[in-house]
């Protein structure tokens, strides 16, 4: 099975005179089907970590492997081209077009990518379904809640059988009751699909949604927890 795998990643940021150390020796394997919180207080990495995993930022030095796979051997465009078929992606909020109905919002990815029109908007429906959304392919991102919305943007991000999700404080926006409806349907839906699944969030509670947390601080992972199957 496909694997995301980090191996002693450093990231640095700034000049020669001024460096910051954001990430300082991360090591981690995410296997298929499991899910993983990044927790710890800001500025502690948590970003870059998820940013270097995804291959939209390279590491100083260290080495992210996907199915066996250094991203640094990759040219850009191949990079690229991961991002959007072996990655899927959901942020806190505003990352759904607001002139465009549930429906078109999910099945972009796939008429981006060449697919059918047919195909596409056929499992948009059916991821929307499956998240909830039955009856509510119509309505545009404003005429729905913050957490119908987010829902949307977890069919969006799974729509094209990513390997991975990466998930950025994705109950940032919501209240408390709503975010763990949308922890639910994320972890459910990443699970369905067989991707695996990395949350970056402060909130405990949230994390508490992963089978494997890891706590940072100052760019390292200082304490690992592996939840019990509820
Ligand atoms: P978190 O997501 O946990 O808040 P970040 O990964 O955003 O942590 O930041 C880690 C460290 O790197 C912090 O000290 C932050 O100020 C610094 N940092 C992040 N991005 C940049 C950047 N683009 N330029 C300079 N410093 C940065
Ligand atoms: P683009 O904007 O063309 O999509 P990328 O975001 O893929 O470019 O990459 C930005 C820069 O960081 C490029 O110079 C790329 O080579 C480099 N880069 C990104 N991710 C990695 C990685 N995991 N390992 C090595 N280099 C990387």
């Amino acid at each position: 099975p496909r694997t995301l795998e980090a191996r002693a990643l450093h990231r640095t940021y700034g000049t020669r005179e001024s460096t910051t150390t954001a990430l300082a020796g991360v090591d981690l394997t995410l296997a298929a089907g499991s899910s993983l919180a990044v927790t710890g207080p800001s500025g502690s990495g948590k970003t870059t970590l998820l940013h270097l995993l995804a291959g939209v930022l390279a590491p100083t030095s260290g080495e992210v492997v996907w199915d066996g796979r250094p991203l640094s051997t990759m040219r850009d465009r191949e990079r690229t081209a991961l991002r959007r078929t072996a990655f899927g992606f959901v942020f806190q909020q505003g990352q759904l077009l607001p002139e465009l109905p549930a429906q078109e919002n999910v099945a972009l990815p796939l008429l981006l990518a060449g697919r059918s029109r047919s195909e596409a908007v056929g499992r948009a429906r059916q991821w929307l379904t499956h998240l909830g959304l039955a009856g509510m392919e119509a309505r545009r991102p404003g005429e729905l809640s913050g957490g119908q919305a987010q829902r949307v943007a977890i069919a969006r991000a799974l729509v094209g059988a990513p390997g991975v999700i990466f998930a950025d404080e994705p109950t940032g926006a919501l209240d408390r009751g709503t975010g763990w409806e949308v922890m639910r349907a994320l972890t459910t839906a990443a699970r369905a699909q067989g991707a695996a699944l990395v949350v970056v969030t402060h909130d405990p509670e949230v994390a508490r949604w992963c089978s494997r947390t890891v706590e940072m601080r100052d760019g390292r992972i200082v304490r690992e927890l592996a939840q019990v199957a509820s």
